[in-house]
């Protein structure tokens, strides 16, 4: 390496040839070599163009992806260039993108992920506040400048659902909303593990007119430079440069207009808002795996022990393929369910029918459960075959093993997943007729 090149890691373990053919632009080869054969030209098109500007900006920002890096600095140039959600075209805020929906999505997310898994995640969690205010803005002018500034950047976003005594039991809330006179809320009650909630300007928070009762729910738009907000760091060690928030609101007035969704709304807002952001982390998770496949298939391509390859012991090759193989299977599933989506979607002029979105409920929570046991595992034995190499600081495996650990808990646990998919079976079986 040159010397005096800004450096990721403390001290360089593995050599040059292999540290050199683990360079972004590599990896992109590498994995738009595996999915040459099953994308459609928009879809790969969308996927070059969103590496080739991770390219350009690891390059001129000089960027290593060390631990002094600043992943929220980037969001602006991210968002300036149309990379920081592509859910939808956004012609209400004037950016009519031309290239959106679930599909891309899966490109973008594929892109970034390479670039910094880190800074995907907090994209994606921005994402998550982007969506219901997408649903529910009303033309009210407040709503339209926050969506625009979540998807250009200016700020990033926050979603409030779990409390401190109210994880997975997330519809029976204890943070209370009371209605005024003039329409406007006063919120009281804690909210915690919130993603990017203390770097937000602005969040969505769902509160409940009446404790432990779901169909008291409604649903908030925040701004935290108000009076009665407080956020205190959750440092969660395997995701160091993403933060985390506690929140506590004390009579924390919401004006009318902030409202997205009234007393009764919120159950209904926060279910609807399920089906993208499962299929939302399953594509991360996705994307984490082919990131460290790809680590992994260049480093045993190359590390040679024994006089050979490392890839042509089959202690190392047949591991590799088989999470290999089954990692390709499960993108093919996501890239169906995506394009399904998305023509769903066009078919119904942009929003889904309630009850399709809740026919969808039990694909989104298969591929979240199988997604996420599979980052766990793909990024865990992906690390095991480059020996200290996987474990070490000098490339990117390390995030990518440490984001794999929290996977399985985001956006509902497995055994919340398997729960939801308990119960779809038993209606399943009921609609049989048997
Ligand atoms: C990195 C990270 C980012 C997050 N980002 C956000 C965010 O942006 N916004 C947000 O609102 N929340 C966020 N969360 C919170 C996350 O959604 C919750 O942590 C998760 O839903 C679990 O809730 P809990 O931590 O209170 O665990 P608990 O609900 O207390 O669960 C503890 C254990 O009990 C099990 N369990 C609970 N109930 C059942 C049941 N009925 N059957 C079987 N097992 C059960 C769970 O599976 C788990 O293993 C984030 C969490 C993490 C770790």
């Amino acid at each position: 390496m040159e010397e005096n090149k800004k450096k990721r890691y403390i001290t360089q373990a593995i050599n040059d040839e292999i540290l050199s053919k683990l360079s972004l632009k590599n990896r992109y080869q590498f994995l738009n070599t595996n999915l040459m054969t099953v994308l459609e030209p928009p879809e790969f098109n969308f996927l070059k163009k969103a590496q080739k500007f991770c390219m350009r900006f690891e390059k001129k920002n000089d960027i290593t992806h060390g631990p002094e890096e600043d992943v929220y600095e980037w969001i602006p140039k991210f968002g300036a260039e149309g990379f920081l959600t592509r859910a939808h075209p956004f012609e209400m805020i004037d950016l009519n993108y031309a290239e959106y929906g679930v599909t891309i999505e899966f490109m973008r997310s594929l892109a970034l992920n390479f670039f910094d898994p880190q800074f995907n995640m907090a994209q994606g969690a921005t994402v998550l506040a982007v969506n219901p205010i997408h649903e529910h803005h009303e033309n009210i002018p407040i709503r339209l400048e926050i969506l625009k500034k979540f998807v250009t950047g200016e700020t990033p976003g926050a979603i409030l659902i779990t409390e401190p005594e109210r994880g997975s039991d997330a519809v029976h809330m204890l943070t209370t909303c009371d209605e005024q006179d003039d329409g406007s809320f006063l919120l009281n009650g804690e909210k915690i593990y919130n993603t990017n909630a203390p770097k937000a300007g602005y969040v969505v928070a769902y509160a409940t007119a009446e404790q432990n009762n779901g169909n008291t729910m409604a649903q908030f738009l925040i701004d935290t430079s108000w009076n009665g907000w407080k956020c205190e760091r959750v440092y969660i060690p395997y995701v160091p440069k993403v933060w985390l928030g506690k929140e506590t609101f004390t009579n924390l007035r919401v004006p009318k207009e902030y409202v997205l969704g009234g007393v009764g709304k919120g159950r209904e807002h926060l279910f609807e808002g399920l089906v993208p952001e499962r299929i939302g982390i399953a594509i991360d998770c996705i994307s984490q795996c082919w990131n460290a496949i790809t680590h992994a298939s260049i480093y045993a391509n190359n590390r040679r022990q024994f006089n050979q390859e490392i890839l042509k012991f089959q202690g190392v090759g047949f591991l590799l393929t088989d999470l290999w193989a089954r990692l390709m299977n499960v993108t093919l599933g996501i890239l169906m369910f995506s394009k399904s989506y998305d023509s769903k979607v066009e078919k119904f002029g942009g929003t889904l029918p309630k009850n399709i979105s809740q026919a969808m409920v039990a694909s989104a929570s298969q591929f979240k459960y199988h997604a996420a046991k599979l980052s766990a595992e793909i990024c865990y034995e992906s690390a095991n075959l480059m020996g200290g190499a996987g474990v070490c600081d000098n490339t990117l495996m390390q995030d990518l093993l440490n984001i794999s650990r929290i996977a399985e808990i985001i956006g509902g646990s497995r055994q919340i997943q398997t729960y939801v998919l308990s119960m779809a079976m038993r209606q399943l079986y009921k609609m049989s007729g048997i």
